[in-house]
């Protein structure tokens, strides 16, 4: 006969409901399905948040002050009281070394009510203190014990005990029984994606016995790998789920390397020649490095796929217009691609000015581009005769048709996501891809988000940037600032002030900056030519307040975020930033960035609305520590924790659940040699003993198939 015992041994652990579980039934399930657990393998990847040390349990009498101690008493009395200092719940436990005091000065009625009472069995612990000459402890964890059920006494106390993050109607002791359950009948059968060789080379630990290990720690496990999540049994979880990140990418980067360029390049380029003997400058070492890596992709048999890292104003611009020189000079076209219509427009300028004079073709094609300006130029990309357009992203969004679409450079990545490169690829062109950014990305996160494109840095600003100096302002010191505005300009520089523009209250933001600037503009700034700029203008009005600024006319420029990306005017010396503390660091790094491109000395000012978010502050303090974008980008991965990195979720990649970039560097490097040494063996991923893995990446990267065209 078949019992239901054998249907659920039969079932996949990702299609088994977690309802079957002794302790769940169809209601606690909905609570589980809640937490994103609805299957029993969910259950098995539901870790612990920390481990509690609960091996050896303390008399009372032996609590020390100051340590964290755990201890199982009876409760003598319990109950809410009032003191001068307002409301406490107090529960007065002991054993038969005396009585200690628990108080909660924040509690919830609901949550104590009916739970303790005298006579009823805890286990407490948390941080002993002292109360006059007696010991006591502020906000305990405390938790019920039935007396006479040993195996929960065990599971709850005496040992490692794991914590679950609890919910409504699933407390942690609950999770902690029904957890223990999964484990006992499943943990063994969660499906190994390794071979003993690979899990020998990299030392990891079977999945099986990781799982377990995890949920239940014997008493010689080290406890503090274990809150630190560094443990061997989370490193194998973590390794696993790289790995298969990485498996992801190495597939994405290998399907490009089957395509076969359509024009190789070889030779030096004439048009290069003559553009770099028209700049004012020479290339910096770091700018002809980058040129060199961008030729031989150029020279080899695949479309190139390169990252271009370098921080705000290293010269990323005329490297992109070097790389290209030899595309042109072939008879393709050139695709700029930047985030803003504004950025669009100065690119059109500064580029216009450097290849017109060397008879190449180009045009700016945005969404403002209208009627037959908008006609011509599109006939002539798809004719040919239009060798370079800039645009924004809608250049490959709508309908543009090139006629041969050899290079798309994609500026300023950061605020695109990876998506544009499928896109291109999805209306048929297999271009040479060049995409920048001047976020500074940690390392760790250019292997996970930008893991299929091969990378390129320029590490070096050019010759002769003045210093930016950076520092907080308070409110009520704005006067000063506006001081200091007033005698850069009186020296001939310019400044930007900016405001902060968020979409939720973006109408509210944008009242508010215009408000300062005609108050500006009528007060400490009466005398000063005043500009205001926002993306809600028309765009013509955009492009003569900036031409008007970049000619040097307007001395101060109000504005909204719009300039945080690529703007360009040297004679700029100072930028006030009002509420400094509503950006990311990442963004205020960028837009200082418009700052300190001249000779001149720089000033960033950051004025900060109280109160401040600890955050906030530390994000403000980096800013006036260091303008190291790469320290920054490290900080902001710190600051923000892995959960919320900056483009990982535009970047079309799977959400990392265990895995924290700042702390598993390492193991992300390993695993990523790994999985790309391993797709080299079975690039289909087609071998009998790979099958198991092959099930385990299209899950992770299941919902990303369009991306991937997982095989
Ligand atoms: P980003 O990398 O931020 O895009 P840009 O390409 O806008 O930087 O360059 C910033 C400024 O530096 C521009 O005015 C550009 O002309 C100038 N520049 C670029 N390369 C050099 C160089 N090697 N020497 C001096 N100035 C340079
Ligand atoms: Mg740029």
């Amino acid at each position: 006969m078949t019992t239901p015992e054998d249907i659920r041994h039969a079932q996949p652990l990702d299609s088994l409901s977690i309802q079957y579980i002794k302790g769940v039934g169809p209601r606690r399930a909905a609570l589980f399905r809640k937490k994103g657990i609805s299957t029993v393998e969910d259950a098995l990847f539901f870790l612990p948040y920390a481990y509690e040390d609960r091996r050896a349990l303390k008399a009372i009498a032996d609590l020390e002050v100051g340590a964290l101690e755990t201890f199982v008493g009876s409760i003598f009395a319990a109950g809410p009281s009032r003191t001068r200092r307002g409301r406490l719940y107090q529960i007065i436990v002991g054993d038969e070394t005396g009585r200690i005091a628990c108080k909660w000065f924040r509690f919830k009625d609901a949550y104590f009510a009916n739970r303790f009472g005298p006579g009823q069995r805890v286990v407490v612990s948390g941080r002993v203190g002292t109360y006059g000459l007696h010991k006591e402890l502020h906000h305990p964890d405390i938790e019920p014990l039935d007396e006479d059920d040993d195996a929960s006494e065990w599971l709850h106390g005496g040992r490692l005990v794991p914590k679950y993050s609890a919910t409504e109607g699933l407390s942690a002791k609950l999770l902690r029984s029904i957890m223990d359950n999964v484990v006992e009948g499943y943990a063994d059968q969660v499906e190994e994606i390794f071979s003993s060789e690979l899990r020998r080379e990299h030392g990891l630990l079977p999945l099986s016995e990781a799982v377990k290990t995890l949920h239940r720690p014997g008493d010689e496990e080290d406890l503090e790998a274990l809150n630190r999540g560094t443990h061997p049994a989370h490193r194998r979880i973590v390794f696993q789920e790289l790995f298969l990140l990485e498996l992801g990418l190495a597939r994405r980067r290998e399907a490009t390397q089957r395509e076969a360029r359509s024009v190789t390049y070889t030779g030096a380029s004439a048009l290069r020649r003559r553009l770099l003997d028209s700049l004012p400058f020479a290339l910096t070492g770091a700018q002809r490095r980058v040129i060199e890596e961008i030729d031989a992709d150029l020279r080899g048999p695949h479309p190139m796929n390169r990252l271009l890292q370098g921080d705000v104003g290293c010269g990323k611009t005329v490297v992109a217009l070097a790389a290209a020189c030899p595309v042109l000079e072939r008879g393709r076209q050139v695709a700029f691609m930047v985030p803003t219509e504004i950025l669009a427009e100065q690119h059109t300028r500064t580029l216009g000015r450097l290849v017109e004079p060397l008879g190449v073709r180009m045009g700016l094609l945005t969404s403002a581009t209208k009627g037959s300006e908008r006609r011509g130029l599109l006939e002539a990309a798809a004719d040919g005769s239009l060798q370079l357009v800039v645009g924004t992203h809608a250049l490959i969004q709508e309908g543009v048709d090139f006629a041969a679409l050899g290079l798309a450079i994609i500026d300023e990545q950061h605020r695109f996501g990876v998506l544009q490169r499928a896109t291109l690829r999805q209306k048929g062109y297999t271009p040479d891809v060049l995409v920048m950014t001047a976020t500074p990305i940690p390392r760790t996160m250019a292997l996970t988000v930008y893991g299929d494109l091969d990378c390129s840095v320029i590490d070096e600003l050019p010759p002769g940037r003045g210093p930016i100096e950076t520092r907080m302002v308070s409110v009520n010191r704005r006067d000063e600032a506006h001081a200091l505005i007033r005698r850069e300009v009186a020296a001939g520089r310019q400044a930007y002030i900016v405001y902060p523009l968020v979409e939720e209250s973006e109408a509210l933001d944008l009242q508010a900056a215009t408000a300062m600037y005609e108050e500006l503009r009528g007060g400490p700034f009466a005398d000063v030519a005043v500009d205001l700029l926002h993306g809600r203008m028309k765009a013509e009005d955009k492009e003569s307040v900036m031409r008007r600024f970049s000619a040097g006319e307007t001395s101060v420029l109000v504005c909204t975020t719009v300039i945080e990306v690529g703007v360009d005017q040297p004679n700029a010396s100072l930028m006030l930033i009002e509420h400094a503390e509503r950006f990311g660091l990442a963004q205020l790094h960028q837009l200082r960035g418009r700052v300190g491109r001249g000779p001149y000395p720089s000033h960033c000012l950051l004025v900060a609305h109280y109160p401040l978010s600890e955050d906030a502050r530390a994000r403000l303090a980096v800013m006036a520590q260091t303008t190291d974008g790469f320290v920054i980008a490290e900080k902001d991965l710190e600051l923000r924790g892995p959960g919320e990195l900056v483009g990982t979720r535009q970047s079309g990649l799977p959400e990392l659940r265990f895995a924290n970039l700042v702390r598993d560097q390492q193991v992300l490097e390993e695993a990523r040699r790994a999985a790309f040494a391993f797709l080299a063996e079975d690039p289909a991923l087609e071998r009998s003993d790979h099958q198991a893995m092959k099930r385990a990446f299209q899950r992770q990267w299941s919902d990303k198939v369009g991306l991937l065209e997982v095989g």
